[in-house]
C-alpha cells in the first residue's frame, strides 16, 4: 500500500494570490502547463513555504492550482457556469471579500509576496494559535502587523509620548487605566495597536508613533477577535453603545 501525506488546506494568503491572478485573467483557459499558471503556482509554493506548510510532494501542484482557479470561476457571474459550484467555503468568502475590490488586492498580495521574499516572517513571532482569527489580508500579514506592533523600541517611545503628553497611561478607546485599577503592577501596562493596515504600508516605510494607539488588553483584543479587524471608530462606536 501506498502511503499518502495528505496536503493541507489552502490557506487565506494562498486563495488571495490565486484569486488575484484569476480576476487579471479571468478568460484565460488556465491550463496547468501554461507559462502563467506555472509561474502562479511558485509563487503560492513561496507562500506555503512561508506559512511553514508541510504536504506531499504535490503540496501546490499546477493542476491543483488550475482547479483553484476554475473554482474561482464557478463563483464569477460573468460565467455561466451553474451546476459547478464545488471548491470549499473559504473560496467564497475570500471571492465576497475581494473580487470588486481588485486594486486593493493587489496590493495585500504584493505586500504577501514581498513578505515571503524578505522573509521577515522569520524573526517576526509566530501567531500564536489562539482564538483570535487571522486578518482578511492572510496569516502573513496578521504576523507582520504583530511583529510591528510588538516592537519594543518604537512602543516605548510611543508610552514615553504619552505620558509626556497625557502625565499617565490610558486606554485611548476606554480610558482604563491599569495603575489605577491594580495598582504598582499595573504600572507601564498597555498595549500598543498599529493602526495602518499592512498591506498600506509601503515598502520599506518604518512605523511612528502617529500610527499606533494605545489600548487595553480587552480592548486590543476586540479589535483582532473578528474579520475584518475594527477600525478605531469601530471600537470606539461600540464602546459607546447603551447596554
Ligand atoms: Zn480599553
Ligand atoms: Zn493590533
Amino acid at each position: 500500500m501506498v502511503e499518502t501525506t495528505r496536503n493541507p488546506n489552502w490557506t487565506r494568503d494562498e486563495l488571495l494570490v490565486a484569486l488575484d491572478y484569476y480576476l487579471e485573467n479571468r478568460d484565460d483557459y488556465f491550463s496547468p502547463t501554461g507559462k502563467g499558471v506555472l509561474e502562479l503556482t511558485a509563487r503560492i509554493g513561496l507562500v506555503a513555504k512561508a506559512l511553514g506548510l508541510t504536504g506531499s510532494d504535490t503540496l501546490r501542484n499546477a493542476a491543483g492550482v488550475s482547479m483553484k482557479l476554475l473554482n474561482f470561476r464557478s463563483h464569477d457571474p460573468e460565467f455561466e457556469t451553474a451546476g459547478l459550484t464545488r471548491g470549499n467555503k473559504l473560496e467564497k468568502v475570500v471571492w465576497q471579500e475581494y473580487a470588486d475590490r481588485p486594486a486593493e488586492l493587489r496590493k495585500v498580495v504584493a505586500t504577501i509576496l514581498n513578505t515571503c521574499a524578505n522573509c521577515v516572517t522569520e524573526d517576526a513571532p509566530v501567531l500564536q494559535d489562539d482564538d483570535e482569527p487571522e486578518a482578511q489580508e492572510g496569516r502573513l500579514l496578521s504576523r507582520l502587523h504583530r511583529y510591528r506592533e510588538r516592537d519594543r523600541s518604537i512602543t516605548k517611545r510611543k508610552k514615553a509620548s504619552f505620558i509626556n503628553k497625557h502625565g499617565r497611561l490610558f486606554c485611548e478607546a476606554c480610558y482604563f487605566d491599569f495603575t489605577k485599577v491594580y495598582g504598582e503592577r499595573g504600572d507601564g501596562f498597555m498595549e500598543c495597536h498599529h493602526t495602518k493596515p499592512v498591506s498600506e504600508i509601503e515598502k520599506g516605510q518604518t512605523t511612528t508613533l502617529a500610527d499606533l494607539v494605545l489600548l487595553c488588553a480587552n480592548c486590543h483584543r476586540m479589535v483582532h477577535s473578528a474579520r475584518p479587524w475594527w477600525s478605531m471608530d469601530q471600537l470606539r462606536a461600540a464602546l459607546k453603545k447603551p447596554t
